[in-house]
């Protein structure tokens, strides 16, 4: 380990997106990077694969859908993978009816039993939340719901979900966890407004393997960094995916997680729920959505026309150190303990800490290529 090491110009810690994109910046910049990742494959979280009996490919942790407003990342991932047109959307079951999200015209019309126009929604809601009686700025998710779409909505479609999703009252979680919420006033039914949207053509994986396709790269799996880290010279620089805490042996305390448990099951169907996600709005249903990865992919014709499908039951989970984090839990005191690591990290120049388990931030990935770039050019520039 300490003899390869010296022919490696930097090193990176993990091949999840954030891994991937520094990794091939880098080695595009000549540098020489040895990538490892305590996993046997790359992609971190949004890592997909091909199920070998039904040829259906699956998130292997949650639907992941590309979507971006940001014209230098999205041609940056067209470099590496081409995308389809898949629009998402996402419908949502509530007290035994399935309504479109987010929350627009179609669902509000479904809801409340009525015909509004667009013209008719901004004034239709404002009575809504005029009736709630809260008034001064929203302290909370809850609150922020409200001052939104009014209460009905909100325990209707945001209440049961929010507490599953976070195992924590509404009234106690931030507000930013629902920044995706305003109502639309039209029956546009698209989960993101982003106009750039689309899965790779060719899978998840395709797109991670053509980012690490690089002579300058060398990855190596099942390789766990902080066990060995100390085999490293100390002054070859480190962009560093794994988790923030982890990296300072959890000495202040472990920064909190959400974590996720899936059940996976193959169905003798062609079409077991008419669409990719499907939403279980109820605090009695456990999950808080299952996913059919067949409908990704509706341009792989023989798959998609198959009598068989996929189906994947997403239960929020309790988390506890050693168990894959997927949700940093954004609390005062969360924060209070990631600033403190924040300061460690900082007295550490060749050390640079990105993703979302590196810098404990809920990312979309296309937030987590814009970051990546933005570092690792930073670094660079030096
Ligand atoms: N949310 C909700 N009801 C829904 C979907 C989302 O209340 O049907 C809220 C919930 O608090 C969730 C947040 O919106 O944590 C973000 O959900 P989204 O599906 O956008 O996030 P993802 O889990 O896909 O990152």
């Amino acid at each position: 380990m300490e003899n390869s090491s010296l022919s490696h110009d930097v090193l990176v810690i993990g091949a999840g997106l954030w891994g991937c994109v520094v990794a091939r910046e880098l080695a595009e910049a000549g540098n020489r990077v040895l990538v490892l990742e305590a996993r046997t494959l790359p992609g971190g979280n949004a890592r997909s694969a091909i199920d070998p009996k039904t040829g259906i490919e699956c998130h292997c942790y949650g639907a992941h859908i590309f979507h971006t407003s940001d014209e230098e990342v999205w041609t940056y991932a067209n470099r590496f993978a081409t995308f389809t047109d898949y629009r998402h959307t996402v419908l949502t079951e509530h007290a035994g009816k399935v309504y479109f999200m987010p929350l627009g015209l179609a669902l509000i019309n479904a809801f409340y039993g009525k015909n509004l126009r667009p013209d008719e929604v901004p004034a239709f809601i404002a009575s809504e939340i005029a009736k709630s009686g809260l008034s001064g700025e929203p302290k909370n998710l809850e609150e922020q719901a409200i001052s939104l779409i009014g209460r009905p909505l909100y325990e209707a479609f945001i209440k049961g979900y929010t507490q599953k999703q976070w195992n924590a009252d509404p009234k106690t979680l931030p507000s930013f966890i629902i920044r995706r919420l305003p109502v639309r006033t039209n029956y546009n039914t698209g989960y993101f407004n982003d106009p750039h949207q689309g899965v790779p053509r060719d899978g998840y994986f395709s797109l991670f393997a053509a980012l690490l396709n690089h002579p300058g790269i060398e990855v190596r799996y099942g390789t766990d960094y902080l066990a060995i880290r100390d085999a490293f010279p100390a002054e070859l620089p480190v962009f560093y995916s794994g988790p923030i805490d982890a990296y300072f042996d959890f000495r202040h305390g472990a920064l909190p997680w959400r974590g996720l448990r899936f059940e996976w099951e193959v169905k003798p169907v062609r079409d077991w729920q008419g669409t990719t996600v499907m939403n279980y709005a109820d605090l009695d249903v456990p999950y808080t959505r299952i996913h059919e990865f067949k409908h990704f992919h509706p341009e792989r014709k023989e798959v998609y026309a198959s009598e068989q499908t996929i189906i994947c039951r997403e239960y929020p989970a309790d988390w506890k150190v050693g168990d894959i984090p997927y949700y940093p839990v954004n609390t005062d005191a969360s924060a209070a303990l990631l600033a403190r690591y924040q300061e460690e990290a900082k007295a550490l120049p060749n050390v640079i800490f990105g993703g979302r388990l590196g810098e404990y931030k809920y990312y979309d990935m296309d937030k987590v290529i814009r970051r990546a770039l933005d570092q690792v050019h930073d670094w660079m520039a030096r």
